[in-house]
């Protein structure tokens, strides 16, 4: 019920405050590999919550909260961290090009100084801009804010890879795309879900597909669960996949 989840949502905020303290996330991660599944060609970092009495809690159970909260702040500082962190040790074993996706909220990302603060995080593990993927929505990238574009172009220029997350779901203004230092888009779920036999969904697939090649761009499918989604989406051309059929988020040790 509304009353129950609200209830649920006030008990979290309470509780989230604590569970920065007290070391309660993990992050789980999840590849990314080519069309044959063979080849790693990325990671994303995906957050979770071991919760005391709750369990491992997904971040749709809480990142929205901690986003109307000031939580948001801290929690992706952690995030960008911890997922940094893993880098050197998997260069060390012969993963060169180790590359790690972190996922974005609005508010983090709109905060004064979000910029200054990745470069940091760089700089104290020696790492350069090469190592860092960031993901954001559309949404996120809608309007014509100046400090959001001089942000983007700032990271870019660090050498930062920018993905749109969940492409096609927004209402992007494709001439901007051109404009904006955006190099991958992350084609939404929802299409590559319907796939092979909505005709609808190829469609859109083989266009975003299209568009993403016409204007250089990575274009990356997002929970390829079956095989025939695989073929269907290797025939279309796409060339970077990620989903349950490769492989599940996981902890750290696991990956
Ligand atoms: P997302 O970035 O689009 O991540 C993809 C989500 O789909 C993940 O859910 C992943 O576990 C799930 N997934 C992956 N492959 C498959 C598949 O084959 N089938 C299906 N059905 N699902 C698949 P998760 O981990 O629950 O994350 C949900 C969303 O929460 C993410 O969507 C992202 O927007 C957000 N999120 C995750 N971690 C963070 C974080 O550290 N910070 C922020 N701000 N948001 C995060
Ligand atoms: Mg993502
Ligand atoms: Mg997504």
């Amino acid at each position: 019920s509304i009353a129950h989840a609200a209830d649920r949502a006030l008990v979290i905020e309470e509780e989230l405050d604590h569970a920065l303290q007290n070391d309660e996330f993990e992050l789980y991660y999840q590849p990314e590999v080519s069309a044959d599944g063979k080849r790693l060609l990325g990671v994303e970092a995906l957050i979770r919550w071991q919760h005391s009495k709750r369990g491992l809690l997904g971040p749709d159970e809480f990142i929205p909260i901690a986003e109307g909260l000031h939580l948001i702040q801290p929690i992706g500082q952690w995030v960008l961290d911890n997922a940094l962190a893993q880098v050197p040790g998997w260069r060390q074993i012969g993963w060169k090009d180790a590359r790690v996706s972190v996922n974005l909220s609005s508010n983090q990302f709109r905060a004064p100084g979000f910029t200054d603060a990745v470069l940091r995080s760089l700089a104290r593990l020696g790492l350069t801009g090469d190592c860092l993927e960031l993901e954001v929505t559309e949404r996120m990238l809608m309007g014509d804010d100046a400090a959001m574009l001089a942000s983007l172009s700032a990271l870019r220029q660090a050498g930062i890879t920018l993905a749109i997350d969940d492409f096609g779901t927004g209402f992007s203004s494709l001439s901007r795309l051109r404009t904006l230092p955006i190099e991958k888009l992350k084609i939404d779920q929802s299409f590559i879900l319907e796939l092979p036999n909505s005709l609808s969904s190829v469609a859109i697939v083989n266009s975003i597909l299209e568009l993403a090649q016409g204007l250089s761009l990575t274009a990356v499918a997002e929970g390829v669960e079956t095989k025939e989604q695989r073929q269907c989406l290797e025939s279309l051309g796409c060339r970077a996949m990620q989903g349950f059929l490769f492989a599940h988020p996981m902890p750290a040790a696991a990956f």
